[in-house]
């Protein structure tokens, strides 16, 4: 009894946090300017299941997507089980499945004993990748501090909670042997069994202790690790996927227009529509901060593995500009954490003397991209960092008139010769003269 009202104690805490850190979330993300998603509905379920749960463009690297797929299908498979921890937590029952599911619940405990097998040498392989190999992508500026640290405790916490998993397995059963009334028999469980000869030798009250201790960190360990992933890079596990389904499905060549300039333009040519040219009118060409984005621009910034692939195939970042595309995606979400938390606190949120851009991404960086897209392709889920770079540079450039002087006499020269260079255009085919001699 003491147990199950500790546990709904427990579970209660941790469902008040997260259904808190989701509201925040989600207002956070709604801070984004409105866009409707909602065409081609079939090539979006397509990037759904293939990107997100098929995790297709991990595979451009096979051993760590064979790797990462362990890690994702086990916190998938593993967390059924926690199903089961939950309900014997809340009635005070013991495997309450096995019974009811026989022999199928041995497979089913072999499965998630592999699963936690593949899980924590995946782990050690990426903390050993991480920390000791050192890989370059890993260890750039904007991976300092709280980046890395958050990685690091996320791959431990996950070895940790697979050691308390086989640990409980273990002492559960040596436990079915001596007192088979109260601990149902789960049949041999091929990893766990290995450990069983170290814990024959304990007495019953000591393998009872293990058996309960186990159970209880690992539960805790799972409600912790379910609120901390809330704060932690470890969110794109859920927003992965609403991520890859709104995520751009035109040519990454194609960049969005801003309506109302295309209607000035049609204006200039007599063809403009009056009613659009008044619909569209924006509060501000561009973006300076998180509320001139799109909302999806602030869910891809939530779903940033910090992963570096994009950053690791960034033609500026190489040749050793500023730009980094990752803590483009990094530093938006920071923002938007500190703008939506401040607004929780009833704080003064956009209104703090700050702004994305300036305090957090500086115009050299933005400057320095060459809008090739090579960080589009690269993203597993889908992300385009492009899509804001593109929009801070609108506001710099038609808000602050102050984009770099090289770029101003290249829009004078299409404005005036509709072209970048400083032809006039009737001197245009002046080249195919020589070709008549
Ligand atoms: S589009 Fe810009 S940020 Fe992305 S890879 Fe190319 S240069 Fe880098
Ligand atoms: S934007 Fe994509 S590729 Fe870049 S760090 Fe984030 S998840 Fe990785």
């Amino acid at each position: 009894m003491v147990q199950q009202i500790a546990f709904i104690i427990t579970l209660g805490v941790a469902v008040y946090f997260i259904r808190k850190r989701i509201l925040l979330i989600r207002s956070t993300i709604k801070l984004g300017k409105e866009k409707i998603i909602n065409d081609n509905k079939s090539a979006r379920f397509k990037n759904l299941l293939l990107v997100a749960f098929g995790q297709k463009k991990m595979f451009k690297r096979p051993i760590p997507a064979i790797l990462h797929l362990f890690i994702y299908v086990g916190f998938l498979v593993i967390n059924l089980e926690v199903l089961e921890f939950v309900i014997d937590g809340l009635f005070g029952t013991h495997r309450i499945f096995a019974p009811y599911l026989g022999g199928f619940y041995n497979v089913l405990m072999n499965l998630f004993e592999f699963l936690a097998v593949a899980v924590l040498l995946s782990c050690v392989f990426f903390l050993i990748r991480r920390n000791i190999l050192k890989v370059k992508r890993f260890w750039a500026t904007e991976m300092n501090g709280w980046p890395r640290l958050d990685a690091n405790i996320i791959l431990l916490t996950e070895i940790v909670l697979m050691i308390a998993i086989l640990t409980m397995n273990a002492s559960d059963q040596v436990l079915q042997e001596r007192l088979s009334d109260h601990y149902p028999a789960t049949g041999a469980l091929l990893f766990s069994s290995l450990l069983v000869p170290s814990f024959q030798s304990l007495d019953t009250a000591t393998l009872i202790f293990i058996e309960r201790a186990a159970w209880w960190f690992h539960i805790v360990g799972i409600l912790a690790f379910s609120v901390y992933i809330t704060y932690s890079k470890h969110l794109h596990i859920f927003l992965g996927f609403p991520n890859t389904y709104f995520a751009k499905l035109e040519p990454k060549g194609h960049m969005e227009n801003m309506p109302v300039v295309t209607n000035e333009v049609k204006m200039m040519l007599g063809i403009a529509d009056a009613n659009a040219v008044s619909s569209a009118t924006p509060g501000r060409f561009g973006a300076k901060d998180v509320n001139d984005l799109s909302w999806n621009n602030l869910l891809a910034a939530y779903s940033c593995t910090e992963c570096g692939r994009c950053t690791a195939e960034c033609p500026a970042n190489i040749t050793g500009k500023k730009l980094s595309p990752r803590k483009i995606m990094m530093d938006t979400r920071d923002r938007m954490e500190e703008v939506g938390t401040s607004l929780a606190k009833n704080g003064s949120g956009l209104n703090d003397g700050k702004s994305l851009l300036g305090d957090y991404i500086t115009k050299e960086e933005i400057n320095a991209c060459t809008s090739c897209n090579a960080c589009v392709e690269a993203c597993p889920v889908l992300i385009n960092p492009l899509e804001i770079i593109l929009e801070l540079r609108r506001y710099v450039a038609m808000e602050e008139s102050g984009a770099p002087s090289a770029w101003n006499s290249m829009f004078q020269n299409i404005e005036t010769n509709f072209a970048p260079w400083k032809f006039s255009p009737s001197d245009r085919f002046n080249w195919a003269n020589e070709l008549k001699k």
